[in-house]
Formats: structure tokens, sequence, C-alpha cells
């Protein structure tokens, strides 16, 4: 499975930086896992191959680049783009997005092929397919419903936190599976600011190594969604903390599992 997180932070040459505003995860080209820089970041290759978009939940780092991903295509599409996300997720995008005022409701709109925008509702804890790609969902514990998910593409599968704080169920999925090479989890916030952490529902590197003790796999471990402004500090931390060795997931690299 290949993987690779689109950038969503400019250097000052204008090329992409490391910092990570919004998420968006490519799994083989084609499938995005989450869409804050859909519209933003994805290649020409990348644009006319993702028609199928997962949601962890409805934060606007995770969705900003949705309404502009369609608009984008809306003309040319030949297919519907597919946004596979929970009810209480899709009920916010419609109310609060695509809701005419922010932006126009593309659910209800076609081109000359067709629908351009199509739900596809799962439901917390349960499984769906993409292709070859099976979705396990998990709920976690973020401040709004999210969802984590296991990704098998029939070869070897990730655990994909999403944002999230401590969520025992998490690591239970994860440790009943025996597929699971590597898994991605959430660290946003520095020690200093645990109490921000706590309330936001995000982890910090004390807390997420008191996660990884409930992981009882020998699987790979990356660290996602470091806010930007403290990347450094995160990382600094990261190396301090954890007895064990990760990889801090850069974006436009791609990762092989
Ligand atoms: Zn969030």
């Amino acid at each position: 499975m290949k993987l690779k997180l689109l950038p969503s932070t400019f250097n000052e040459n204008g090329g992409y930086s490391a910092g990570q505003h919004l998420t968006t995860f490519l799994i083989d080209g084609r499938v995005a896992l989450d869409a804050g820089s859909l519209a933003m970041a994805a290649s020409e290759n990348e644009r006319r191959s993702v028609r199928d978009i997962v949601l962890t939940h409805a934060h606007l780092d995770h969705i900003a680049g949705l309404p502009l991903f369609v608009d984008d295509l809306f003309a040319s599409l030949t297919e519907p783009i597919r946004v596979h996300a929970t009810r209480e997720v899709l009920e916010v995008l419609e109310r609060d997005v695509f809701n005419w005022s922010v932006y126009p409701r593309f659910s209800e709109l076609h081109n000359e092929n067709g629908p351009v925008l199509k739900y596809r509702p799962f439901t917390l804890g349960s499984e769906f397919s993409i292709g070859g790609l099976k979705f396990h969902s998990i709920p976690v514990d973020h401040k709004v419903p999210s969802s984590g998910f296991i990704i098998n593409d029939g070869k070897a599968a990730i655990a994909f936190s999403g944002d999230t704080s401590s969520s025992a169920a998490f690591w239970g999925k994860v440790n009943e599976r025996t597929d699971v090479k590597a898994v991605l989890i959430e660290c946003a916030f520095p020690d200093r600011l645990a109490e921000l952490a706590g309330a936001s529902h995000h982890l910090t590197p004390a807390t997420l190594k008191a996660e990884l003790e409930q992981l009882h796999l020998d699987a790979q471990v990356c660290v996602i969604n470091i806010k930007p402004m403290y990347r450094d500090e995160v990382i600094m931390e990261l190396r301090e903390t954890l007895d064990r060795v990760i990889t801090i997931i850069e974006p436009v690299r791609e990762y092989h599992f």
C-alpha cells in the first residue's frame, strides 16, 4: 500500500514546507483519506484518479479542500465524487458547508454526465470497501464524532487514528489484527500545552507514550497531524520521551507498507 501526505504550507521560496495545517492522505494515488488540502495540493494525475474520499470527521482542517475539489472538477467529471463518512459528518457538510451560503449544494447538482457528488454513509465500527481497499471504522475519542480506520489492501494493513485523545477502542481493534504493519497516530501538541490538548481531545508526547503502551503488535509507529506551530518542539519531545523508533510522516514522500 502506498501512502502520501499532501502538503499544506509554503516556505519563503514558494515551495511546500513540512508544516501540516490541513490533512489529506492519498492511498495508492486514488483514495483520499480526509480532504483538507486535496484541491490545493493534488497533482494533475491525482486529480484525475481520486473519486473516493473517506472522512475521519468534519473539522475544517480535514474538509477544507473538499468543496474546492468538487468545484474544480465539476464540468469534467464522468462519474460522481463519492464521499464516505458517518451520517453525523455528512449532516455537518450539508448544513454548514454545502448550504448555498458557504458553497453550492453539489449533492443536488449535475453536469452533462450526471450527479457530481454522492454520499456513502457508514456507521462507526462498520466495514466497507473501496475498490480493493477494505476500511474498518473504529470510533475514536475526539471533540466531535470521529473515526479512525484499519485499512487493508489484501496484502497488508495500516491503522490510522485520525484526530484522537486516549482511545482504548482503537488499540483494542488494532491488537486483534495480525496484518497491521504500521500505526499512524496523531500527536498534535507539545506537553506544555497538555491542558489545551486535553480540552481539544488531542495527544501530546507524554500521552502518546501511554497510548503506545497499549500497542501489543510489532508495527511501525508513524506520527501524524502535528500542529504546524509546534512541529519542531513536538518532534524533539517525541525523540526524548519515546523509547522506540518512530517515523514522522512528511508531506509529498511516498511511504510503502
Ligand atoms: Zn479534529
